[in-house]
Parts: C-alpha cells; structure tokens; sequence
C-alpha cells in the first residue's frame, strides 16, 4: 500500500501503467538502463527534504552533518571508481555537468572542438541550439565515410580553429576513443582536453573502456546511462585548480540546492559499480551489443564501421528505400524500443535520418545474454526485411512481450 494510491491515484495509475510498458517492452535505446532498486529508494528518501547549498563542511545552511556525510561518500566512491583526485557530484544532468565545465573554463566567445551532433556528438559540444553553440565559438569534427573518426584530420582541425576547449566522447558512436591521440591534438595546439564519457562510463568504470586518466583535464558523465544509477551528472579532474573552479561554476554558477537524496542515490549506484559484478555486466553488455552487429550485419544490413566495440551499433539505411524514422516506427510496433539516429553520409533530415541506433546495456540488465540477444537480432532483422507487414509486427511483438516477462527486474513501479 502506498500513500499515493489513496491521494492521487492518478498518478499513482499512470506510474503503474509505465511499469507495464517497461516490463512488455524491450528498451534497446542506448542511453537508458534500468537502476537498481536500491537507488530508487534512496531518491525517495528523506533527504529530498534538504537544502544544502555548497559543498560538504562548507555550506550555507544548518543540520548538513549527514549531507555531509553522504555527498562525501559519492565524492570517494566516484574518485576510487574512475581512479581521478576530486570529483564534483552535484551536477543535476549530464548537460548541467557538461555546462559547468565550460563555465569554469571557458568566456563567452571563447573557442570549442567537438563532435558534430550529426556524426555522433551531443547537443552540448557545441550545438547551435544549445547554449554550448550560443556563448562560445564552436567548430566540429566528425567521423569518415567508415564510421571512425580519423584523429589526424582532427589534428588539423584543431590546427585550423585553434580551439582553447576541445571536447572528446560521443553519444552515437560505436567504436573505442583514443585519448591519448586527443591529448596529442590538445597539447599541439594549446588546448584543454575535456572528455564526456556519459555513454561509456559504465564500461570505463570496468575497465572495458580506455579510462580518459590521465589524458583529459576534466572528465564528465551522467550517472544513469551505462552506469545504471539514478539520473544526473558529475565531474571528475585530477588539477586541483581545475576542480575549485568546476566547485564555483556548480554552485554557485549555474545551480542552487543540490539534489541530496540523487546524491545518495549516486553513492548506491557507485558502490553497485565498485562490486566485483560490475566487471561481468560490463563484458556482458559488450558480447551482447557484438551479437547484434554480427547477427544484423549478415542478414544483410549495414551496420556502420562494420561493428562495436561498445554497447552500441549504427545501422544504416542509406541504400535502402525505407529510412530511420520507418525502421523506428516499425520496430516500435514489434515492441522493440530504438531510436533513429543520422548515419555517415547523411542526406535525409534529421527526424527523419537514414539509421537507428541500437544498444545492449537495458536488455543486458534484465539478464539478457547472447542467446536471447541473438533471437532479438533476427526478429529486428525480420521487420526491416517486412518494414510495411503490420501483421508480422503484431506477431514479433508478442513473442517480444512473452521473451521480455522472462526476465523482470521491478516487481512493482515504487521502491
Ligand atoms: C546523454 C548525454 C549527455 C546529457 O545528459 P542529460 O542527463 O540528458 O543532460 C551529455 N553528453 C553525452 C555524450 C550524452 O550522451
């Protein structure tokens, strides 16, 4: 019995009915995950209730000893995760991080590198919408007809716009970063090396990934992609200078009160992510994204850069007559959540585009392994190959359904 079932059991119905749909469905958009329970719980803990303006020992109000405590606790848990000195765990999103670090870096007008949204980057690199594109100078670079980005036509890029800022990591980009070949590129030109690894960390905390340490000046992530804990962000440096001036572009720069009871949750998640397990749903993720790129790739179709080594793949439609947005739609309706994303040599716009992206880590953390992720693959396969068969859909979708209630994770909507 919850109190909201008795004081709005409108809401209360509607949470309800998104459980449903995340049990029925099979989540494949590779920016989510599905937390631990225990993280949810501490987001609806009591510290929801705090203000604690500041930074632990050094706060604007009272009664902080046990916010404090636990915003301690996160900062350890981040810095013994991703092996870096200071850690900053109050941004609100991996955009609010991402904000912060050119705040604390950056003037207006100042110049940025990064990975053009089209080929993989975030609207935060520097996207004309975005208020990374408005206040500062941003100039992109992007991957090459294979699908990789080719560091020595970064290197004269960076030679080009002399950027004071260049940011590395990507959200749509199925390969290894190398940043040690950015850091070359930073250093040949004069530049601070920034790395958000929002999708990667997860692996990176596992090893599974190039650790951006010690080669980037400031690293950040969300916490709720591959890392599976509640949604938000942080920052990570190594320069103490670096980390005083992220401390005051947080707060008071950009953000009031942090998120307590998010804070606590995020030293749950960490603490998830420091356990032995963590390295064997890490390896999962990445043999599972592989079953995908194998399986979809001989049925025939192109998955860009010819695989992954991550937890994602790029399928492009470019030689076919139906687009991203098609193959989105269609799979929605087999009960297979995607999301359409522009593909290496894009001509179609960018809600329509002419790919989906699709990732390991949700299905991976329902329990999923590469013999259900193989079936997946040939359903996914199967609709492409019958883009306008509603029926087939309709059939692959309650196979789908019957496939994900074997592996259920919340057995109710509130923790
Ligand atoms: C998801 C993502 C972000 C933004 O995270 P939000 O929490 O949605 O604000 C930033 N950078 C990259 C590379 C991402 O993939």
């Amino acid at each position: 019995m919850y109190f909201m079932e008795n004081s709005d059991k409108e809401v209360f119905e509607i949470i309800n009915k998104e459980l449903q749909r995340q049990n029925d469905h099979l989540e494949m958009i590779a920016s989510e995950n599905f937390t631990f329970p225990a993280v949810m719980e501490a987001m609806g803990s009591v510290f929801t209730n705090k203000y604690a303006e500041g930074y632990p020992n050094k706060r604007y109000y009272g009664g902080c000893e046990y916010a404090d405590e636990v915003e301690q606790l996160a900062i350890d848990r981040a810095c013994k995760l991703f092996g870096c000195k200071f850690a900053n765990v109050q941004p609100h999103s991996g955009s609010q991080a991402n904000q912060g670090v050119y705040q604390a870096l950056l003037k207006p007008y100042d110049k940025i590198l990064g990975m053009d949204l089209s080929h993989g980057g975030h609207l935060t690199h520097g996207s004309k919408v975005s208020s990374s594109g408005k206040l500062y100078q941003s100039f992109f670079y992007g991957v090459e007809s294979d699908g990789r980005i080719d560091y020595d036509r970064v290197m004269d890029i960076a030679r080009i716009t002399q950027p004071k800022l260049i940011v590395c990591g990507a959200s749509a980009y199925p390969r290894e970063i190398d940043f040690k070949a950015f850091r070359e590129i930073a250093d040949e030109v004069g530049a601070l090396l920034f790395a958000d690894i929002a999708h990667i960390a997860g692996l990176v905390a596992a090893g599974e990934h190039p650790s951006p340490f010690p080669y980037c000046d400031v690293v950040t992530t969300t916490t709720h992609k591959t890392l599976r804990g509640p949604r938000g962000g942080i920052i990570m440096t190594n320069d103490e200078d670096i980390a005083k001036k992220i401390n005051s572009a947080i707060f008071p720069g950009i953000q009031g009160g942090p998120l307590v009871h998010v804070i606590a949750a995020k030293a749950i998640g960490f603490g998830e992510n420091l356990k032995p397990e963590w390295k064997a749903y890490a390896k999962q993720v990445k043999a599972n994204a592989k079953v995908l790129a194998d399986v979809i790739s001989k049925r025939g179709y192109d998955v860009v850069s010819g695989g992954t080594d991550n937890h994602l793949i790029l399928v492009s439609f470019l030689n076919k007559e139906f687009s991203g947005k098609d193959a989105d739609a269609a799979l929605g309706n087999a009960g297979i959540t995607v999301n359409k994303n522009t593909v290496p040599g894009e001509f179609r716009s960018p809600f329509v585009t002419s790919g989906i992206r699709i990732g390991s880590p949700a299905l991976t953390a329902r329990g999923m392994k590469e013999a259900e992720f193989e079936i997946i693959a040939n359903r996914i396969s199967d609709v492409l190959d019958n883009i306008n068969d509603t029926a087939l859909h309709a059939k692959i979708r309650e196979e789908m359904k019957e496939l994900a209630h074997k592996f259920i994770i919340y057995d109710r909507a509130i923790y």
